[in-house]
């Protein structure tokens, strides 16, 4: 499911771009999804450089639009598995609008959000999911912006499955991703990563490793999560695992309804 013999990849040593990228296609490979039948699209970004490593029909696109670029696929071929890779500034700011029409429409996609709280190909700039007080080049003395919950902007725009894991949680993302292709709709999945490079060396987060243990011991299973009180729901705890499920008609399917309405000719 890689592609061979090509340029070796630009990830800094110790990225979680990687862990993330090889989860889709073992998720991939879990719910025995056809290689031809599946196409990857990505925005820009650190995140988005994995579509030119994986061995499916892929494509590159511009920064921010991933989703319109796989509705346009998704629109014109509806029995392709279509899975977007972006990265936090790629989904929450450039392509926000994007991202959250693509939830209201319930498009069948499955989107896999590489959070590493930056933007790092593009120089290290905040993102809008940096939490507050971390640096950034454009935030020298910490970030002053509040952050998005993604999974909560998600579920408020109406994608039908949202989910959240780690790069740490490597076996816990597969699931995540694999029950996201079960559903026919928007899904999302956030995919916490580390970046030992743009963030974790301006915030003072030491290797690679320590990220991890950083989402190891600070990401709460969501059922212990739900159990926790109030109180104790605070700091830099996260939950991770589905949140969020529900049924509702996919936008090709109501867009088919429409055509056949009109005495058209229904895809
Ligand atoms: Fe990974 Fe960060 Fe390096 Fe980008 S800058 S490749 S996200 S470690």
């Amino acid at each position: 499911y890689f592609r061979q013999n090509r340029l070796p990849h630009l990830w800094c040593p110790g990225c979680g771009n990687g862990i993330a990228m090889k989860a889709i296609v073992q998720a991939i490979e879990k719910k025995g999804l056809s290689q031809d039948n599946t196409v990857i699209v990505s925005g820009i970004g650190c995140s988005s450089r994995a579509s030119g490593y994986m061995d499916f029909d892929t494509l590159h696109t511009a920064h921010g639009r991933a989703i319109p670029f796989a509705t346009g696929i998704k629109l014109a071929n509806p029995d392709l598995n279509v899975v977007v890779i972006t990265g936090d500034g790629d989904c929450t700011a450039i392509g926000g609008n994007h991202f959250i029409h693509g939830c209201r429409r319930n498009i069948d996609l499955t989107v896999v959000l590489f959070n590493n709280n930056i933007y790092g190909m593009t120089g290290g700039q905040a993102s809008p999911m940096t939490p507050l007080g971390k640096k950034a080049t454009t935030a020298p003395y910490g970030s002053v912006d509040r952050p998005f919950d993604a999974c909560h902007l998600a579920e408020a725009a109406g994608a039908t499955y949202v989910a959240r894991s780690t790069a740490f949680h490597e076996k816990h993302l597969v699931d995540m991703i694999a029950d996201g292709f079960d559903n026919k709709g928007f899904s999302f999945i956030e995919a916490l990563v580390q970046c030992p490079t743009a963030y974790g060396r301006k915030n003072k987060m030491g290797s690679p490793a320590n990220m991890m243990m950083w989402m190891r011991d600070n990401a709460v299973m969501k059922a212990a999560w739900d159990k926790l009180p109030e109180e104790k729901k605070t700091g830099e705890k996260f939950p991770i695992g589905c949140f969020y499920k529900a049924e509702a008609m996919d936008y090709d399917t109501a867009y088919d309804q429409v055509i056949e309405r009109a005495g058209g000719a229904a895809k």
